[in-house]
């Protein structure tokens, strides 16, 4: 009897907001405990002495509804106090630190400095707000990505993305290491155990790189049976600097630049239904292609665009 599609047990690789979309709506279809979540920590730093990782607080935020619907990060219903008063003692601003959302890091911090591992406190975190999804950060040790800028050098991430707004001109971007750093035992058991992994429509250089960078992963992906969404549309990004990104670094700023990106595991690529007529017909390995209607504006979209994922990965790549 074919498997139905809330049965399946999926991982998800995400970054922040528009990953956040989708993991939410698979949150949906999937029976409670069936989803677990890999995410990006690549964006993580350091601000104030407090380990911020922007990335794993918007999926989890989401996923505990708390988050700020309006912007997609943050928690709702914020407040500023500790900005404001930052500011009049002239402290650096470019960063938005809500007062609930510093509480956050503040925990996070302490918990870190006593020794606890990342993994362990998003799972703590998780428990608190009540999420059955499992979170996972793609390591335990620090992977920052840095960016290298054609007129103003050598950047941390945070420092180009939001200090700058992503306007300098990039050159290439440096995904970093400890010399140890390795994917947490944890992400590894959820991918072997997953029937599908699913790439959410997060920008592939910023978000789905830093995780596909460590070696184990890569490697079980090609084994597993691999879905992804495109973030581009009509060769633009939703949101943030995924289209701009591939033009300064050579690339075609198109889904098919991102269905190349991930040739080597990947067995199904869903675009936009809009960019139909102009998707190459070329096929890549023995990748499928399908289209679908995946600009997810409201809840139901996410709910909508999760379901069709699954169903087609049933569909088009089998499952017993
Ligand atoms: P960030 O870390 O907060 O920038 O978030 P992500 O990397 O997870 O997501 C950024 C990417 O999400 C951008 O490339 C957008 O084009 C894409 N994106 C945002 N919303 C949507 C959507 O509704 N549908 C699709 N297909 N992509 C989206």
């Amino acid at each position: 009897m074919r498997k139905k599609v809330e049965d399946l047990k999926v991982v998800a690789l995400a970054g922040g907001v528009g990953g956040a979309k989708l993991v939410l709506g698979l949150d949906h279809v999937l029976k409670p405990g069936n989803l677990s979540v890999v995410v990006n920590t690549g964006d993580d730093f350091e601000h104030f002495g407090l380990k911020i990782c922007p990335d794993l607080d918007t999926i989890c935020y989401t996923l505990a509804d708390l988050v700020d619907t309006n912007r997609g990060w943050g928690l709702a219903n914020e407040t500023y106090q500790v900005s404001q008063y930052l500011a009049d003692l002239d402290a650096p601003g470019w960063f938005t630190l809500g007062d609930k959302d510093i509480a956050v890091h503040m925990e996070r911090t302490r918990l870190l400095k006593s020794g606890w591992t990342l993994s362990q406190v998003t799972q703590d975190f998780c428990e608190k707000w009540d999420i059955e999804t499992k979170v996972h950060p793609m390591s335990d040790s620090a992977a920052p990505t840095h960016i290298n800028t054609k007129n103003q050098g050598l950047m941390s991430f945070q420092e180009y993305f939001v200090k700058h707004q992503f306007q300098p001109e990039v050159v290439s971007v440096v995904y970093e290491r400890v010399l140890d750093s390795s994917p947490s035992q944890a992400v590894i058991n959820a991918i072997e155990e997953a029937d599908f992994v699913v790439i959410c429509p997060s920008n592939p250089i910023l978000s789905i790189e830093p995780i596909l960078r460590y070696k184990e992963i890569r490697d079980l992906l090609t084994e597993k049976k691999v879905i992804a969404v495109s973030p581009l549309i009509q060769g633009q990004a939703l949101k943030g600097p995924a289209a701009k990104m591939y033009d300064e670094l050579g690339f075609v700023p198109e889904a098919y630049t991102v269905l190349l990106a991930y040739q080597d595991f990947l067995d199904l690529f869903i675009y936009d239904e809009l960019d139909d007529e102009s998707f190459p017909k070329k096929k890549v390995k023995d990748i499928i292609t399908s289209k679908a209607q995946t600009i997810m504006k409201t809840k139901a979209d996410k709910i909508a665009l999760a379901r069709v994922v699954l169903e087609q990965g049933i569909e088009l790549l089998g499952m017993a």
